[in-house]
């Protein structure tokens, strides 16, 4: 019943997983149990968050595991999955790590690009090779022979002939 590798997309390098796509494959009898355990954790979520009582807690907890349980009858293995195209939602992410205007990253970021974040950005920096010293190792070795101190003597002696 699984048609992921189908569904996949990759946008610069990152592979998505396309659940709109995915969806499409989905018997009716796939989507009605997806459906309907995703209605019972929202109720249940939404009045656990108001504090309605244990009713919506159990709801909560037993709608995401039906949720899950269903999603992996319909898709196969969700820890095998890339990560989904939030686009599906409507939701921006970011094309490297993503994050999202909701659910930054930890450090905290910033977009620098309409779907680049300041941590992948910085992380895309950091990744270039250091720019090697232009200089040869001829010249090296009497720099560090500079470094060597000059015996008391010899300082004078210098001293002397400037
Ligand atoms: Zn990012
Ligand atoms: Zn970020």
């Amino acid at each position: 019943m699984s048609g992921n590798t189908s569904n996949l997309r990759v946008v610069e390098s990152q592979t998505l997983f396309d659940v709109k796509a995915a969806w499409s494959t989905l018997t009716e009898a796939q989507r009605e149990s997806i459906g309907i355990a995703a209605i019972i954790q929202a109720i249940g979520e939404a009045g656990d968050y108001s504090g309605r009582g244990t009713a919506f807690a159990a709801a909560a907890v037993e709608g995401a595991g039906a949720l899950s349980d269903a999603c992996e009858a319909a898709l196969g293995d969700l820890d095998e999955l890339p990560r989904p195209d939030l686009a599906a939602i409507d939701v921006k992410a970011c094309r490297g790590c993503g994050c999202t205007e909701d659910a930054g990253c930890a450090e905290g970021c910033h977009w620098v690009e309409p779907d680049l974040c300041s941590s992948c950005s910085t992380k895309v920096v950091l990744l270039r090779p250091p720019a090697l010293p232009l200089f040869d190792l001829d010249d090296l070795r009497a720099g560090i022979r500079a470094l060597e101190p000059i015996p008391k003597t010899a300082r004078e002696t210098s001293d002397e002939t400037q």
